[in-house]
């Protein structure tokens, strides 16, 4: 088995770890920096409180950004950072501001509009302005990723750009962001990382040390997600989701996704769906189906969580599914029956390639019409 793995964030995790966010980009020697963050934190004051530890080394806010982040808002946060002379990009959020300064923070050292990189026509440069990765969700992991899933309303596409630009320098992990989260947040984030547990495991890209994170990462999932539902302000579960969220981010960006996360894009594109609302949409039907991989891996891990197969580990996830409320059916999110084929053709994404068991167009028309 040959495998590379390339990974250079510097994680910096822990209860109240933004309180010494000075002293961090003082260390680093960042300066001028501009804060890239959802509105919604503008209003909570976060955005605020972080400017203020930054001690004047964060100046700008930067806070055009939609739930599923677009071509026009990395373009519109580039040119602000070319226009003010910003020297480094702080990321306050969810997967949408990270991905969005992700690709800013690359693109905005050129003269071009993302578009032209998320068309794969051009390669990017080798610089970047240093990125400093500010989770408050547990299940992207996009602070540990080099890929930016980004929106074209234009061209009517959602899919990633994958670049190792888009490493973050720093990932400052602090649970304690996490405990204000809305329990329809808390639980897709943890479907995400659940899926980026689990896929990265059984990815036929797969690696040693990502199958020991995943297994590792799932069974903290399993744990504690129903917990951090249930009860937001448990700050000792919220700790293990944010720590099971940032290694299966590691996993993931080590081993890749397949086909649930393939599956996703047109999901969140087409209906509206959150990004780990359309993972937790098929999650169990492919353990079911990657449960009959010749390889019996999937098997395996289930094991070492604790479930007697790979089928009770599905059983799970659908329970978890109900008693957090998520869509499972296709009219709860809001999919015609007529629709099935083409959002089966749509879901043929690379990631789709890395699926254990092969999935043709009529393999998922069939696990589309399952979900009736
Ligand atoms: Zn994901």
């Amino acid at each position: 088995m040959d495998f590379t793995n390339i990974r250079s964030v510097k994680i910096l995790f822990g209860s109240n770890k933004l309180n010494d966010l000075y002293s961090i980009l003082d260390e680093n020697e960042l300066h001028n920096g501009m804060l890239v963050c959802d509105p919604y934190f503008i209003k909570s004051g976060l955005a605020n409180k972080i400017l203020h530890y930054s001690k004047g080394l964060i100046t700008d806010v930067f806070f055009d950004i939609t739930s599923n982040p677009t071509v026009n808002s990395v373009d519109n946060c580039a040119e602000i950072i070319r226009s003010k002379n910003i020297k480094f990009l702080a990321a306050l959020g969810g997967g949408s501001s990270l991905d969005c300064a992700k690709a800013a923070a690359s693109v905005c050292l050129t003269s071009h509009s993302i578009v032209q990189y998320h068309s794969n026509n051009r390669k990017l440069l080798k610089e970047h302005l240093p990125l400093i990765a500010i989770p408050t969700t547990s299940g992207t992991g996009s602070e540990v990723s080099r890929k930016s899933v980004l929106s074209d309303p234009l061209r009517g596409i959602k899919s990633p750009i994958s670049s190792e630009n888009f490493y973050p320098s720093i990932a400052i992990v602090d649970p304690v962001l996490t405990l204000s989260l809305p329990q329809k947040i808390t639980a897709s984030t943890g479907f995400d990382a659940l899926a980026h547990a689990l896929e990265a495991y059984y990815s036929r890209l797969h690696k040693p040390a990502s199958d020991e994170i995943s297994i590792y990462a799932a069974k903290l999932i399993f744990e504690n997600l129903l917990n951090v539902y249930e009860d937001g302000l448990n700050l000792d579960a919220r700790e293990k989701m944010s720590k099971a969220s940032v290694l299966a981010g590691i996993s993931a960006d080590m081993s890749g996704s397949a086909a649930c996360h393939a599956c996703s894009y047109p999901l969140t594109f087409l209906y509206n769906l959150r990004h780990g609302a359309a993972c937790a949409f098929t999650l169990d039907s492919f353990v079911r189906i990657n449960a009959e991989a010749e390889d019996g891996r999937l098997h395996y891990l289930a094991k070492q969580i604790g479930f007697k197969d790979a089928y009770s580990m599905a059983d799970k996830i659908k329970l978890m599914k109900i008693q957090m409320g998520m869509k499972t059916t296709l009219s709860d999110a809001g999919i015609d029956i007529n629709d099935i084929e083409n959002l089966s053709i749509l879901s043929m994404q690379p990631d789709m390639i890395n699926n254990p068991v092969v999935i043709s167009i009529d393999k998922l028309v069939e696990m589309y019409n399952s979900l009736k």
